[in-house]
């Protein structure tokens, strides 16, 4: 079976292996060990000298955390939406009472760092602004290097959904100024779902002591003195994919950092050019076509639920469909994680013999 959708992604064997044993007490010493070291590693992914927290929930709940941690009721946020998660973001953060302004960009493009710069400078009551790195809906990287200098410059908290790019894609937390990043284990971690891992700056604790949204279950000044005290979570954790994740970072230590990310350059770069070679095209420009999942449009006669099921049924190989506006409108093909180039060509050589059945004839 090929799993290769943007989440939950394969797991190498020997991550499985760690899944199966046995349980032990999340408070008691050998969790402590563990928390505390993947928490070490996990800031030098996230590339960050400030805390990393590790909530258990989807990546949806990392959001919400890094909502009402930081925010009240009325506060004005800018929400810099190009797709279906940035308005999952809006949408969380208007359920807290928020009161969000959405600075909107077209499915499929990036996010423009001049306009997020005019949106700053025409409410200086905005407090915060949510962006998304890498828009899983529809394969786009934004520069978050740039937003994120706009947003320094006007000394805004800055809230990043790195669900889909953190762990695959380059994302210098302290370096581009970001004040709450979230990611979440089934992405690009080669982990099962069930934990959410976020990063806390200084200015972000700041927020967070001030911040009047309700909250209990996600407060993170409880999962930090936990943490520090006792080396454990407020609430019982998935301790299964704790250990997961433990062995995944040791993978990613092997590996290298920069290898991760190059080995996943090399992988996006070859999934576009398996598209283009079938004679398709990418929902986005090649220049922000993102490393971690491809959004092929789908040509006029092609049926993207049929294609999808052939998929399945007949190569063992199961892509995504595009979300809301965008079904039937494209496919995704997801290589994030527990991935290499030889998977992205089964995917090509399986697209290669299911598109003709499902209504487009491929090149050559
Ligand atoms: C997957 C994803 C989410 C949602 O995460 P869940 O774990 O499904 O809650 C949010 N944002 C982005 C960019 C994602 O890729």
């Amino acid at each position: 079976m090929q799993l290769r959708i943007p989440g939950p992604t394969p797991i190498p064997p020997e991550i499985l292996e760690v899944m199966s044993r046995q349980m032990i007490n999340h408070r008691g010493p050998q969790f402590a060990e563990l928390i505390h070291a993947i928490t070490s590693r996990l800031k030098e992914v996230f590339q960050t000298k400030g805390d990393v927290l590790i909530l258990t929930g989807s990546g949806t709940g990392g959001m919400e955390a890094a909502i009402v941690n930081t925010l009240s009721p009325g506060d004005k946020v800018l929400v810099v939406s190009n797709g279906f998660f940035g308005e999952r973001f809006a949408d969380i953060a208007e359920a807290f009472g928020a009161e969000v302004e959405r600075l909107r960009f077209e499915w499929g493009s990036p996010i423009d760092p001049d306009a997020v710069r005019q949106a700053l400078s025409q409410d200086p009551g905005i407090k915060a602004a949510l962006v998304t790195h890498n828009e899983t809906s529809t394969g786009v990287t934004s520069d978050l290097a740039s937003i994120s200098a706009v947003v320094r410059e006007f000394d805004k908290l800055l809230v990043v959904d790195a669900i889909s790019s953190l762990g695959a894609i380059d994302l210098p937390t302290d370096a581009w100024g970001c004040d709450v990043v979230v990611t979440a284990s089934q992405k690009g971690w080669m982990v099962p779902p069930g934990l959410a891992m976020v990063s806390v700056s200084q200015k972000a604790w700041q927020a967070q002591a001030g911040a009047k949204m309700p909250r209990y279950y996600w407060d993170f000044a409880k999962a930090k003195k936990f943490l520090e005290e006792k080396g454990q979570t407020p609430w019982t954790p998935a301790v299964s994919v704790f250990f997961a994740l433990g062995a995944a970072l040791e993978i990613f230590q092997r590996e290298g950092l920069p290898n991760v990310m190059a080995r996943h350059a090399r992988v996006g770069s070859k999934a576009r050019e398996e598209v283009r070679s079938l004679g398709l095209s990418l929902l986005p420009e090649d220049s922000y076509a993102s490393n971690t999942v491809t959004a092929v449009r789908a040509p006029e006669g092609l049926d993207v639920k049929l294609l999808l099921r052939i998929l399945r049924e007949e190569h063992g190989t199961i892509l995504a469909g595009g979300q809301q506006r965008l079904e039937g409108k494209i496919f995704r093909i997801g290589h994030l994680g527990y991935v290499n180039e030889q998977d992205i060509e089964a995917v090509s050589q399986a697209l290669r013999a299911a598109l003709p059945k499902a209504g487009f004839v491929t090149a050559r």
